[in-house]
């Protein structure tokens, strides 16, 4: 057994992220991160679909430490390389042990130990950088007969190095990830169909605009509250702005911000629809044919190459069995405190986003109140703290359908969070007292 003063698990943004404050404000500290990747970069190092690019603008999306210097939205390559340039810069890749899967956590005697397929370590924290999807199981909705389908299948979350040049291709689904990847499956392919069940919110981002960190973040606040508050005049705003695109068959059926908007970068995905080589379906799908998909109005949509944009599934750290004294926790049964900790789970602090707002940005606000908790426990002899639990309560923290989908592996609480209001949080977690009332200290 390895003993460590803190794990980490999980070299995405967030793992960075940890790393460089814990560097900062605990220069002795002695950390590792543990990956069971062969690189860093998490979603950057994992999604390599054509086309795969941020939607955050990069002002905000970038780290405040290291601040991006591109465009204002990133290509997937360019992304992860600036986050291995940034764990260079840093010191934090030689903390960073690849090919490390964590199986499992079990607390006892006020220390974690921490479980993966080679080694076993002994820490008194731990922090789960493992980001918010299912690595292994993207969401992939099955259809009868894709036996009989002669043309390949792939999903974006394990697109490898598929080939499209020439082909007739059928994307089916309609979030960002479909809006980002069609022009670039449009410039090679020989025919591209869109299968969208009911159509999406889509803006528009100017590749060109510059801007600042600042800026960008009230820009997006007071657009989304906008949103949310003047629902019939935000959409016929949205609308009149969008005229030729969203037209009477083409408009959505939910509230701007009901879901994460897609953006279209120069226009392109509203020009890629206007080819003629593209055609877009609203419809549901029946099941597979030999020759591609037969949607639930009868048409076959032929193609050599369907992709699968159908999103993910959520998961919680990283999907890694916890036990607390040899008892295992169930996500479900526990309350959510700050997005950051668990009811009844000592000691393990984890990093979740915002619906409407920058992932790094929360990662920031998130890594410094973890170093102020372990100061306040570090000046006062602590061992360990836990958030309180506070009783059932039904409505999730986040309505997204990826959420939904895995609602009963969430917890069914939470306080002391909003997760869409980055001003409001980086108040809160920078004044708050850490001992708040809502943990246990011993
Ligand atoms: C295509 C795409 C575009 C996106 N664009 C944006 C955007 O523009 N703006 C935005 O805010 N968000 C965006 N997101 C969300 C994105 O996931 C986050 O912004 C961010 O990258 C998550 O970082 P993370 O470090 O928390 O998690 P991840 O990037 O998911 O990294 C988690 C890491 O933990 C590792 N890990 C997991 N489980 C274990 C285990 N058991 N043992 C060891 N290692 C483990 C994984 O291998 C991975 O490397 C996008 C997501 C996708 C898929």
């Amino acid at each position: 057994m390895k003993n460590i003063d803190i794990i980490i698990i999980g070299a995405g943004i967030a793992g960075i992220t940890t790393a460089y404050y814990l560097q900062k404000n605990f220069p002795k500290l002695k950390y590792k991160i543990l990956e069971s990747r062969k690189d860093l970069g998490g979603t950057w190092d994992q999604m390599t679909f054509p086309g795969v690019r941020s939607d955050t603008d990069m002002y905000s999306y970038g780290f405040t430490f290291n601040p991006w210097k591109g465009p204002i939205i990133g290509q997937g390559a360019d992304i992860k390389k600036y986050l291995v340039d940034t764990a260079e810069l840093f010191g934090i890749k030689k903390h960073i042990q690849f090919n490390t899967k964590v199986n499992s956590l079990s607390w006892s005697e006020n220390r974690w130990k921490t479980i993966t397929e080679l080694d076993q370590f002994s820490s008194q924290h731990v922090i789960c950088c493992t980001g918010s999807r299912d690595y292994k199981s993207p969401n992939f909705p099955k259809y009868d007969g894709e036996h009989k389908y002669q043309g390949k299948i792939v999903h974006t979350q394990d697109w490898g190095t598929q080939d499209f040049k020439d082909k007739h291709v059928a994307i089916v689904g309609s979030g960002c990830t479909a809006v980002t990847m069609t022009p670039a499956i449009v410039e090679k392919a020989k025919s591209v169909t869109l299968i969208q069940r009911s159509p999406a919110w889509i803006v528009n981002v100017d590749g060109q605009e510059k801007s600042t960190r600042l800026f960008k973040t009230f820009q997006t606040l007071i657009d989304y509250y906008h949103s949310r508050l003047f629902k019939k005049s935000y959409k016929k705003k949205i609308l009149s702005t969008y005229r030729s695109y969203y037209k009477d068959d083409n408009i959505p059926s939910y509230n701007f911000w009901d879901q994460r908007p897609a953006c279209s970068l120069n226009f392109d995905y509203f020009n890629s629809v206007e080819l003629d080589k593209v055609s877009v379906e609203h419809q549901g799908i029946s099941n597979w044919e030999k020759t591609g998909l037969k949607l639930n109005n009868g048409k076959i949509i032929h193609s050599d190459l369907t992709i699968m944009a159908t999103g993910l599934n959520a998961q919680l750290l990283g999907g890694i069995d916890i036990f607390v004294d040899e008892k295992k926790i169930n996500l479900n049964d526990t309350s959510w405190y700050r997005g950051m900790m668990f009811s009844g789970i000592p000691n393990l602090f984890a990093h979740t986003g915002y619906i409407n707002f920058s992932w790094t940005a929360r990662c920031e606000i998130v890594s410094q109140r973890i170093c102020r908790t372990l100061q306040y426990m570090n000046k006062n002899n602590l061992i360990s703290c836990t958030p309180k639990y506070l009783g059932k309560k039904s409505k999730p923290a986040i309505e997204a359908n990826y959420v939904l989908r895995s609602i009963n592996k969430f917890p069914n609480r939470t306080y002391k969070f909003n997760n869409a209001n980055y001003i409001y949080e980086y108040i809160s977690f920078k004044w708050a007292r850490i001992n708040d009332g809502a943990l246990n200290f011993k």
